[in-house]
């Protein structure tokens, strides 16, 4: 590993090159133009204000500045951010090839750009009324992210993050649900299950009197517990309220949906994952037909294209053509949402040049290219986009799904046809994620010479890191089956028990929390048996080890910096970190 050749100090590609220069650098390299650009927009939001109606003259005069209360404020206020700038010096340097532990980095040039100008004009993008430039930026950063991920058209808008996407998508599929079983009951079908998925053309033939008669079933309308009473009546059993079908690795997120919107934990059925740790989609159609025996509505289907854990990208195609065939045969809509929170601008990968595209599995591949056939997304610029916090988006395919129930506002015009405000959970929404990631897709580029190329290389780079912790670090058992750009392992001998393993692993990864000067900042994370059953005893299995605890504690990798192994640096960071690792583990005496 010593005489690496890729430090050989062969310029890298022309193509390559020109990706530096969306980031800052890790030693600030793109400083000066960083600052031109920025003096540049200072210039332009000051020259915009003494534009506007110059005639009303200065508030502020020279005699005013020289008061000498106005000069101890100032002073003041530059000591207050002089200590606050000192006070960050302690952040966690996230720009460093050395940051390598969660899903976050340095953040694009471009999308800086974007968030420091949207902060000074300040748009709010709940309506037009209060937003003339930011609602519509957003509208087309919307429709450059539903392109990326495969839609034709999509509608959406960006929240504070993949958390309210979720909630966003539970909103609207409960609402859907809802509004069909109502419907559906009201005219005489006494199944809630095959009310629920009746689909807009049933659904819009139901005429408005029966519509308006369905309110005393419609929870959303009514009061939840005497429309259960009412809804068992009709069906002959007692009601037991819908259900979520989601796989056991799903974000938490999710859990907190089911408080929030009033299903309860019970209602979150979990899908088992498969021997890959990935969403079974044998035992989805065992759930879909236990929801319809039991006579319990589907809100929606769930399934996670790289989960926060370790990337997996679950099988959407397979998931997708499930629900296709029962609508088929049975005319069952289902609603399929896919949890791309972290894994979103994977799908910047799709396209010809299959030297990028070829970094994902051909399975994984061929899951991304179904993303365009399903009912909604949540995708997070904040991760994978290295769009600045907060940045997070929901997208419907089918205008009808995005535009439920709205919520109106006496003291905010909306302007019923273009407004997002209505119709989303949050209220005041900064326009700053949304320009932000609208910068990133014209500069940087939501495809493969884009994105593509970076995602790309994050995803070879943890390849090689895994081929070279396998080879100089022998107790090292890598998590298998990792699909994106983040990495797992654990420290086990032949025959150790698990317990065992785990209190190894947690010492190591103790190392790395004591010392705050760490030469590497990494994370770790915990994999359970009883979400990942066969995923887990096979990994298990891997070292012939003993299952004497339920869960499985791993150190967790993500490789996002774009300057990890480059070659002008003056250190191989793999290779340093792997020293790193063996001098820690013969410190602690568990090489
Ligand atoms: C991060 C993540 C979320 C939540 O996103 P926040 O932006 O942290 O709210 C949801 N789902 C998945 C799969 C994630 O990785």
């Amino acid at each position: 590993m010593k005489d690496n050749s890729n430090f050989s100090g062969t310029p890298c590609l022309s193509e390559e090159a020109a990706l530096k220069g969306l980031f800052l650098g890790p030693q600030a390299e793109n400083r000066e133009w960083v600052s031109s650009q920025i003096t540049t927009l200072l210039t332009s939001w000051f020259n915009w204000r003494r534009g506007f109606r110059p005639e009303d003259g200065q508030a502020i005069s020279a005699r005013d500045m020289a008061s000498a209360d106005y000069v101890k404020r100032r002073t003041h206020t530059e000591e207050v951010l002089h200590e606050l700038t000192a006070r960050f010096e302690l952040e966690i340097p996230k720009f460093s090839p050395r940051y390598i532990g969660h899903m976050f980095s340095e953040i694009s040039l471009p999308a800086l750009f974007g968030h420091i100008l949207t902060l000074l004009h300040n748009p709010n993008n709940i309506s037009g009324e209060s937003s003339r430039v930011g609602v519509l930026v957003e509208e087309e950063a919307i429709t450059a992210l539903a392109q990326m991920m495969g839609f034709s058209k999509g509608v959406g808008h960006f929240t504070s993050g993949g958390t309210i996407a979720n909630f966003e998508a539970v909103y609207r599929a409960r609402t859907r649900c809802y509004n069909w079983m109502s419907a559906g009951l009201a005219n005489g079908v006494c199944s809630a299950f095959e009310s629920a998925a009746m689909g807009f053309q049933n659904y819009d033939g139901i005429s408005d009197e029966i519509k308006k008669s369905s309110i005393k079933f419609n929870p959303f309308e009514a009061n939840p517990f005497t429309a259960a009473a009412d809804i068992s009546h009709q069906t002959g059993r007692t009601f037991k309220g819908p259900v979520l079908l989601i796989p056991e690795h799903k974000h938490y997120s999710w859990t907190k949906s089911a408080n929030i919107f009033g299903l309860g934990a019970e209602a979150l059925w979990p899908v088992q994952l498969d021997a890959h740790g990935r969403l079974d989609v044998r035992d989805l159609e065992k759930q879909i037909l236990r929801a319809h025996k039991e006579d319990r509505p589907i809100v929606m289907v769930v399934s996670v294209l790289g989960t926060t854990e370790l990337g997996m990208v679950d099988p959407m195609d397979e998931v997708q053509n499930l629900l296709d065939s029962y609508r088929q045969t049975h005319g069952w809509h289902l609603w399929h949402h896919v949890d791309a929170a972290y894994g979103g601008f994977i799908c910047s990968l799709r396209g010809d040049d299959l030297s990028l595209s070829n970094a994902l599995s051909e399975r994984s591949l061929k899951a991304i290219e179904s993303v365009g056939r399903v009912t909604s997304v949540t995708i997070d610029p904040h991760k994978l986009g290295y769009v600045p916090y907060s940045s997070g988006a929901f997208i419907a395919a089918d205008e009808k799904d995005y535009y439920q129930r709205s919520f109106g506002a006496p003291y905010v015009n909306f302007a019923a046809s273009k407004d997002k405000g209505p119709f989303t959970l949050e209220g005041s929404r900064s326009a700053a994620g949304a320009v932000a990631t609208w910068m990133t897709a014209k500069c940087v580029g939501l495809s493969q010479d884009g994105y593509g190329r970076i995602i790309a290389r994050t995803i070879r780079l943890r390849k090689e890191l895994e081929e070279g912790l396998k080879k100089e670090i022998p107790d090292l058992v890598l998590a298998p089956s990792v699909d994106a750009n983040l990495l797992g392992f654990c420290l086990a001998k032949k025959g150790d028990s698990l317990k065992k393993v785990n209190e190894r692993t947690l010492r190591l990864y103790e190392t790395f929390e004591v010392d705050k000067k760490s030469d590497f900042f990494i994370s770790k994370t915990r994999i359970y048996q009883k979400c990942y059953s066969k995923y887990f005893e096979n990994f298990i299995s891997s070292w012939q080890g003993e299952i004497d605890t339920d869960e499985l504690v791993l150190i967790r990798i993500c490789i996002m910096n774009p300057f990890f192994r480059t070659k002008e640096m003056k250190v191989d960071f793999q290779d340093l970190f792997i020293r790193s690792l063996q001098e820690r583990l013969a410190k602690l005496e568990i090489t």
